[in-house]
């Protein structure tokens, strides 16, 4: 028996969805690797990889057979119980990490919201009520529940909520300098992104989380990784602290950690993870079993090294191309980023219009993303076919011509 589905459009999103986002003009239907397919039928290029969660793009076989064997077995049983997906998928996070504990949660916010909690939990118990600040990045994004917002350094998204989380500093990224000024005794944890990826993909500098990691452990804070655009290989490693040779105390993980299917965990070290005892923090869906047999699935394709290597070789062809196209037609300043989350830095000419690109992109049958008004963003499956990228950037240089000759 099939539900009845009544058609819809478009037009039928301004009617019946709360106004917060505003989606391009077609509805994707159907995707097969680096393909989507609209409701007309026109296919496009994937490079936007549903911002950075399609890792393995659309349909990959390994993940349908994961979803489609838990499916017919077991759903949900809540944590009043355990199950066997959840187990095996954190045994392999921690194999794969520095990591000891995984806490299973549903979003990028929500696992950044229970690292949060556990830096000031862990502060309380140990040092008492006064160590409680966090220290983070301008320009950075962590999620929009009240905590995570207030976290990040973008008061677009934290203003106009009434009075925000109390104890957050915030400082330009990349400026040690000015993270040792902020950081004293007060402080519970500092929280960054080793790749700023809404704010613009910005790596950071080894010398910087080299110096955030001592500035840490100097005033017993807590170093707090949010890799939940970074992870789960779109950097070339598994985790891109794993790059910089730094080791953060927890670890944040969502987007492609589920390569489509909404997932995302906490790592964190045994002696902190005690701190989450019993009834301390939870969530009703952490560690659905669907979720985490999705996930399996995904770490065992993507921490390969096939997988992996190919990464960094796809970032020489995109970044190739790129800079290419960025002199011929004047419109990129740099071309930055790790990996396959790339960022095309708009020249002063161009600067504020990201989305023209993202339109432009669209018309040629390409999907892209920006990250703020001045970078073009990539974040494609990393196993796209190098047919793909070459077809994709074709389409995306044709867009660009068009765009600036009108
Ligand atoms: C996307 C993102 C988040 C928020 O994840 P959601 O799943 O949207 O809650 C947090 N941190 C970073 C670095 C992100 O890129």
């Amino acid at each position: 028996m099939s539900v009845e589905q009544v058609p819809v459009q478009r037009a039928d999103f301004d009617q019946v969805m709360v106004p917060n986002y505003a989606p391009a003009a077609f509805i994707p239907v159907r995707g097969q690797g680096s393909r989507v397919w609209d409701q007309s039928g026109r296919e496009l290029v994937d490079f936007s990889g549903g911002i950075a969660v399609n890792v393995l793009g659309h349909a990959h076989p390994a993940l349908v057979g994961a979803l489609t064997e838990q499916a017919n077995k077991l759903w949900h049983v809540s944590n009043v119980f355990t199950n066997e997906p959840a187990l095996r998928l954190a045994k392999k996070l921690v194999d794969a990490t520095f990591a000891d504990r995984v806490f299973f949660c549903n979003s990028g916010a929500e696992a950044n919201e229970a690292a949060f909690k556990l830096a000031r939990r862990v502060a309380h118990d140990r040092f008492g009520t006064e160590k409680y600040e966090i220290i983070a990045a301008l320009n950075s994004f962590h999620g929009r529940t009240l905590f995570t917002v207030s976290v990040g350094g973008q008061p677009k998204y934290s203003d106009g909520f009434g009075p925000k989380i109390s104890g957050i500093t915030h400082v330009p990224y990349n400026d040690l300098a000015a993270l040792k000024a902020a950081i004293s005794d007060k402080t519970c944890a500092v929280v960054l992104e080793p790749i700023q990826g809404e704010g613009g993909v910005l790596p950071a500098e080894r010398e910087y989380l080299q110096g955030a990691r001592e500035l840490c452990d100097a005033h017993n804070a807590l170093l707090i990784f949010d890799e939940v655009q970074s992870g789960m290989g779109r950097s070339g490693h598994l985790f891109a602290y794993q790059h910089y040779g730094v080791t953060p105390d927890i670890l944040s993980s969502a987007k492609s950690i589920g390569g489509g299917f909404p997932m995302a965990a906490m790592l964190t070290t045994e002696a902190l993870a005690q701190h989450l005892s019993v009834g301390v923090h939870g969530t009703t869906y952490g560690g659905n079993p669907l979720a985490c047999a999705v996930g399996e699935a995904v770490i065992d394709v993507v921490n390969t090294p096939e997988v992996l290597k190919g990464v960094t070789a796809k970032h020489a062809l995109f970044k190739a191309r790129l800079e290419k196209i960025g002199q011929q037609y004047g419109v990129f300043s740099q071309v930055r980023g790790m990996g396959l989350l790339i960022g095309c830095v708009l020249t002063d000419a161009w600067k504020g219009k990201a989305k023209d690109f993202f339109n432009a992109a669209e018309h040629e049958g390409v999907m892209i993303l920006q990250a703020g008004p001045d970078v073009v963003r990539f974040a494609p499956s990393l196993v796209i076919e190098e047919a793909d990228i070459n077809e994709g950037l074709e389409r995306f240089e044709r867009a660009v011509a068009k765009l600036t000759a009108a």
